[in-house]
């Protein structure tokens, strides 16, 4: 008789779990159910392009169906929320407001994190459509900022600030870190982060080992904030949240998680704390306390996992499959705008990070490579210059005859010191280095 898995959360993790149990599914062994709050599946990793650019926004997230293999594939089912774990049984509400109770033989939790800001992932699980709207609005608000603060200069804070720095020159960006380093990987990683932003067209201030107490805001009159240690930062009217991560584990009761909230696995990938004879309960990726908020951790946990419930599948006993303390180290890879980026590690990972992660944030290698998604290609809009502003919404092309060092923006003006569009006229040349380009 065939096994039920349930998952709940199908991002990166959740995704490579499911997927390495096709060969069984096909087989009719096991039957998987994913559960997860969005109808889409989405690497996040390409978040800062995602907000500057609504090609990419949209390419970026793919259905379930196209990233999900074999001819058996899962039964997803879009929950509004996950309400309990039991013994050998999941409870969850539908958007109908219908409750359920699936039983289960296995449970693996794959609910990743969140952040404080709004904008960095799509948390409360909104539908492709309407999460593309929240980032459009976004977008409408960055296009006519002046002065962006990002609170948190972790990579996604560093990266956003390296898109803005990129697709918005003229608007000035801030970035506020409570650390001493950018990326959190050392005095190396953040020199070279700090030369990388230097030569990125926009201006971009850091001020690091300080806090600032600034709430997420799209508009704002300019203002002024001061920092713990009393400098100001004047005429921010937009502020970005990049700090402040926190695992999606409220459905479960916090005497079962660690202090922050994270679930222990041990070696096996089943939480102790969970876990009963009757239904092993596993935890994956960003969840549990040793994803250390990486992809690839992810991807290598739903891996490991998937040779536990093949044990379970074959009633064979559950072994050592993961090293809960390796992974913390890979290096870091930090994209700065489209043709720059920095890494913790010498010269092919710096390299890599320009090359490699820089041209699409990973999302145009990651869907095929890592995750075996076939026909994955990103468009030319995706790829290219990011029509940030909310007027330029006609797609990008090569106009000849135009200075092959400008970047042109029908019906926006742009020019030093002013960041929002003003009707006429109806051309603004910023950003050297790019190609010719105007609007059909
Ligand atoms: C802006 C940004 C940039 C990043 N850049 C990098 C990078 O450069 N390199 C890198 O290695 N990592 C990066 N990361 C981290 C990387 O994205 C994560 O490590 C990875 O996504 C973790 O995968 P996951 O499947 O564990 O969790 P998630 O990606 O968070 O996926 C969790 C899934 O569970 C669903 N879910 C959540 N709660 C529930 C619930 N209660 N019920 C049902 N479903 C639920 C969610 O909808 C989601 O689909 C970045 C993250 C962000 C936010």
């Amino acid at each position: 008789m065939s096994k039920r898995v349930i998952i709940i959360g199908g991002g990166p993790a959740g995704l490579s779990a499911a997927n390495g149990l096709s060969d069984l599914a096909a087989k009719g062994a096991v039957e998987v159910v994913i559960l997860d709050k969005k109808d889409h599946a989405d690497l996040v990793i390409g978040q800062p392009r995602a907000l500057v650019n609504p090609a990419f926004a949209d390419e970026a997230l793919l259905p379930f169906d196209r990233v999900l293999h074999g001819p058996q594939k899962p039964r997803v089912i879009v929950v509004a929320a996950v309400t309990g774990l039991h013994d050998g049984a999941v409870s969850f509400t539908r958007h109908d407001g219908r409750s359920e109770t699936l039983p289960a033989d296995a449970i693996v939790v794959a609910t990743g994190s969140s952040h404080r800001g709004r904008f960095m992932k799509n948390s409360d699980g909104l539908p492709k459509q309407a999460w593309l709207q929240r980032l459009s609005e976004w977008r409408t608000a960055a296009g006519n900022a002046k002065h962006v603060l990002v609170v948190g200069g972790g990579v996604s804070g560093v990266e956003i600030a390296g898109e803005f720095a990129t697709e918005h020159p003229s608007c000035k960006v801030t970035i506020v870190n409570s650390g001493p380093h950018l990326c959190g990987a050392g005095k190396a990683m953040h020199e070279s982060v700090m030369s990388g932003l230097r030569s990125l067209p926009g201006k971009v201030e850091v001020i690091t080992g300080d806090k600032v107490q600034a709430e997420e805001a799209l508009a704002l009159s300019p203002r002024t904030f001061t920092t713990n240690a009393g400098t100001a930062i004047a005429g921010v009217d937009m502020v970005v949240c990049a700090a402040g991560i926190f695992p999606n584990t409220s459905f479960i009761h916090r005497t079962r998680l660690d202090p922050k909230g994270f679930i222990v696995v041990d070696s096996t990938l089943q939480a102790p704390a969970l876990t009963s004879h009757n239904c092993p309960v596993f935890a994956i990726g960003d969840v549990a306390h040793c994803g250390w908020g990486r992809l690839r951790n992810a991807q290598d946990m739903g891996k490991a996992c998937v040779k536990n419930l093949k044990n379970l599948i074959a009633g064979k006993p559950l072994g050592k499959v993961y090293d809960t303390e390796g992974g913390k180290n890979w290096p870091i890879f930090a994209s700065l705008g489209r043709q720059q980026g920095s890494a913790s590690a010498p010269i092919v990972n710096k390299w890599l990070a320009r090359k490699v992660k820089a041209p699409s944030l990973m999302v145009g290698i990651a869907w095929p490579k890592m995750f075996g998604v076939k026909d994955f290609k990103l468009s030319a809009a995706a790829m290219g210059p990011s029509p940030l502003l909310p007027s330029s919404k006609a797609p990008l092309k090569s106009r000849p005859g135009v200075a092959p060092s400008s970047w042109v923006y029908p019906g926006v003006a742009h020019g030093p010191g002013h960041c929002g569009p003003h009707g006429s006229p109806h051309q603004v040349v910023y950003a050297p280095q790019a190609p010719a380009l105007i609007a059909s």
